[in-house]
């Protein structure tokens, strides 16, 4: 999520409304955000507003003496917006919405488990239940404020029966946390469909809140390095799949890896934590020769694309991506066998299953299997990993792992999957010269 320091409070959440409802995870009428300002005043979106038409004007103040200045009325939540930042002086937004993974889980009384992603447990941290009170009322506001003073100080308390509220020191934290949590919570319930889903021991859990199981590359200076054309295309071919794999939710804002080599030894990567609805084309981080451009941020995945393009002059581009359905394979022993529609057989071969263990350090082990033949793999606890000859190419192959692990996972309720036959995909491989 971009940095939002320069923008009013007004801006600022009407712009998170905006994301949240174009991603499905509001309704009209569900959802309310707020922002405490310096003087202790409460910016909230209104009550009874269209949320697909927010607009800045729309916002209200409630001053710290609980005084309301807007157009509108505040949102009927605000008691419990007032009773979190009352209870937590160190939260400085929140979002309210009711996303529909969430919802699930909050009709259910229960809570997603964050340890399944590293990237989410770093983000979230333990969310807690805060139990059923009447929408609007005091009592609601006290009953999740209590569970935001818990000694743990959470992120993320779900509401049984109702939703979701998740608080940040800023809107960017509180929007990127609400978002891996939906996420968790959606690959979660695909997941489950495949047994009980496997979480990250603490022994295994990144020290000092860190997200990488990735090796860092060290940094470096080119001096007068004149950039080629070639890169300057493959910079924008980035940048445009990254914005539509965010679109089409196969990465969040702040998660999800792509590069595109631009030449021998070199390749251009999407940087760390920027925001991909928002990415352009010089917020690309340039690596050559196993060092990155001096000062810059890149994917923590560097290393990892680093060791394949290394190996496979063939390959044009990776993808490190985080698709509903396919990431609910990196939480299963379950394979997601190819062998059960042409098109998934024919791009994707075998799809490969690195353990979490093997993602680490040198890339070595995706180095070995990867090929362009076999360009897909499931990372165990990280999503999924996809190589192409092209930018293009290894986009398309993502769409054709997603929608098959998608088809798979919902021929749950249709009856078993019958695979293709060893005669079936014998004359595939002859037919499309398979290796
Ligand atoms: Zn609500």
């Amino acid at each position: 999520m971009r940095n939002f320091a320069w923008q009013h409070p007004r801006d600022q959440i009407v712009e998170t409304m905006a994301r949240i409802y174009a991603h499905d995870m509001t309704t009209t009428s569900g959802g309310n955000l707020s922002i405490r300002d310096e003087k202790e005043g409460v910016w909230i979106s209104p009550a009874r507003v269209d949320k697909g038409r927010l607009r800045a004007e729309d916002v209200v103040r409630v001053s710290s003496g609980g005084e309301a200045e807007g157009l509108h009325p505040p949102s009927s939540e605000f008691p419990f917006h007032r009773a979190i930042y009352e209870a937590r002086p160190d939260v400085g937004a929140i979002i309210h919405a009711h996303p529909g993974a969430l919802v699930s889980f909050s009709m259910c009384g229960q809570v997603p488990d964050t340890r399944v992603f590293p990237e989410t447990y770093a983000l979230c941290g333990k969310p807690l239940l805060a139990p059923y009170a009447l929408p609007g009322s005091q009592a609601l506001g006290a009953k999740i404020a209590s569970a935001f003073s818990d000694k743990t100080r959470p992120k993320c308390v779900v509401l049984e029966n109702h939703g979701v509220v998740v608080a940040g020191k800023d809107m960017a934290e509180a929007f990127t946390a609400f978002e891996a949590l939906e996420f968790a919570a959606a690959t979660l319930l695909h997941a489950k469909k495949l047994g009980e889903p496997k979480v990250l021991e603490s022994k295994e859990k990144p020290k000092g809140g860190g997200a990488s199981v990735f090796r860092v590359l060290p940094e470096a200076e080119w001096d007068g390095r004149k950039v080629s054309n070639l890169e300057r295309e493959r910079r924008k071919e980035v940048c445009e799949f990254v914005r539509r794999a965010y679109d089409h939710r196969l990465v969040t804002s702040g998660w999800g890896s792509f590069s595109a080599r631009v030449g021998e030894e070199a390749f251009v990567i999407t940087p760390r934590h920027l925001d991909r609805a928002n990415l352009w084309a010089e917020d690309l981080v340039y690596v050559e020769g196993g060092c990155f451009e001096k000062g810059r941020q890149p994917s923590r995945a560097v290393s990892l694309h680093e060791a394949v393009y290394r190996a496979h002059p063939e390959i044009g581009a990776i993808v490190n991506a985080l698709p509903l359905h396919a990431s609910a394979f990196s939480l299963s022993d379950e394979r997601l066998d190819t062998k059960t529609i042409p098109e998934s057989y024919v791009f994707l071969k075998e799809v490969n299953w690195f353990s979490f263990k093997e993602q680490g350090e040198k890339g070595e082990v995706a180095a070995r299997k990867l090929s362009v033949s076999q360009p897909a793999a499931v990372l165990e606890h990280n999503g999924v990993l996809v190589a192409g000859r092209s930018v293009l190419d290894a986009f398309d192959r993502l769409e054709i792992l997603e929608s098959t692990a998608m088809a798979i996972l919902r021929c749950q309720t249709l009856g078993p999957v019958s695979k293709m036959t060893e005669d079936m995909t014998r004359e595939l491989e002859e037919a499309f010269g398979i290796v």
